[in-house]
């Protein structure tokens, strides 16, 4: 790293070094920036800064204390407004000036009060939710989008193209957080549709691999059957990094949007259901992936048989 480049560029924190935090991190240590980081769970940030030469914290607060720029990713609004709050938290070490980049996928309305928490210590809060999971998160290719105050956002569009290639201001704060919802569910409903056309086709004696093969050469393709269906679903590992209770809660971001908008959304509701019914039968710690499973119980049958070939 160039020592010169390193004192004019900002200092970074980050708060939650998870499946896609610690890859995220990574790449903004790659691109030059210091970075001081923190988890919740035992030992990981330091971990963490064994691997990258970032800090180790020792709390939220001294996170802020450290940063020009507080990245926040948790898997729900929630956890980002406990480590925002408390006497150890992002708001006791907040200084004046600095940007608060609320990473997760988070819950609008939540999203635009914490603004005004963070607001209130002078410094600014935007939404910049990402898309594209754990590959693009190690690659530096996430799609990003970004709510809120333009200026914040120009302070943070450098650290964020350390981490995505694709950043887009969507709107006003909390937006960014209402597009992934939106995102997620039209991802989760492609899944959902997939593997059940999946199911019939393998009933009917047509190979998986094919029909993997030929509705990626055909219109019925989508990013589950390009990224998930052979790599996590046929093959059984089920290991996408992306977690079934995460989706679920996407979900009911999305179809809690539906609500207040008045919104009839009677597919999105089903679709709602199904993965959370999918979450409460496989248990807590799945990956979404095994979403599949619901579907392979209702059917009494199960994908990845030994006659597909599931390694092209
Ligand atoms: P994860 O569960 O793997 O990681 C979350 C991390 O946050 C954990 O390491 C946990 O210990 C830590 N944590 C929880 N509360 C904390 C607190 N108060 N202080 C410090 N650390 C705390 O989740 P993830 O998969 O990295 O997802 C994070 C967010 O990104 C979620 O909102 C998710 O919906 C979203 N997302 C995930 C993916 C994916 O592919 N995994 C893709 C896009 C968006």
């Amino acid at each position: 790293m160039d020592k010169q480049d390193s004192a004019t560029k900002p200092s970074v924190g980050l708060i939650g070094i998870g499946s896609m935090g610690w890859p995220m991190g990574a790449r903004v240590r790659q691109a030059g920036y210091t970075l001081t980081a923190i988890d919740a769970a035992p030992g990981r940030a330091e971990q963490f800064a064994k691997e990258t030469g970032a800090v180790a914290a020792k709390d939220a607060a001294a996170v802020a204390r450290a940063s020009d720029i507080v990245i926040t990713m948790l898997p729900t609004s929630q956890d980002v407004a406990a480590a925002l709050g408390g006497d150890n938290g992002v708001l006791a070490g907040l200084r004046s000036g600095s940007v608060v980049v609320e990473m997760s996928s988070g819950m609008p309305s939540r999203t635009r009060e914490l603004a005004e928490l963070v607001a209130a210590k002078g410094a600014t809060l935007i939404d910049a939710p990402v898309s594209g999971g754990v590959p693009r998160a190690k690659t530096g290719e996430l799609a990003i989008m970004v709510g809120g105050d333009e200026a914040a956002i120009e302070k943070a569009r450098p650290v964020l193209l350390a981490m995505g290639n694709n950043v887009t201001r969507v709107g006003d704060i909390g937006s960014a957080h209402a597009m992934k919802a939106l995102n997620n569910l039209v991802s989760a409903g492609g899944f959902l549709i997939g593997i059940e056309a999946m199911l019939i086709g393998s009933k009917f004696g047509i190979d998986e691999g094919i029909m993997v093969d030929i509705l990626n050469a055909s219109t019925g393709m989508n990013n589950s059957t390009q990224k998930k269906f052979r790599q996590f679903v046929l093959s059984r590992a089920f290991n996408a990094g992306f977690g079934l209770d995460l989706m679920t809660k996407d979900l009911t971001i999305a179809l809690d949007l539906a609500r207040e908008t008045a919104t009839p959304a009677p597919f999105s509701a089903l679709c709602r259901e199904m993965w959370a019914s999918a979450a409460a039968m496989l248990g807590k710690g799945k990956d979404h992936t095994a979403m599949a499973k619901l579907s392979e119980t209702l059917a009494h049958y199960e994908l990845g048989g030994a006659s597909a070939d599931t390694k092209r």
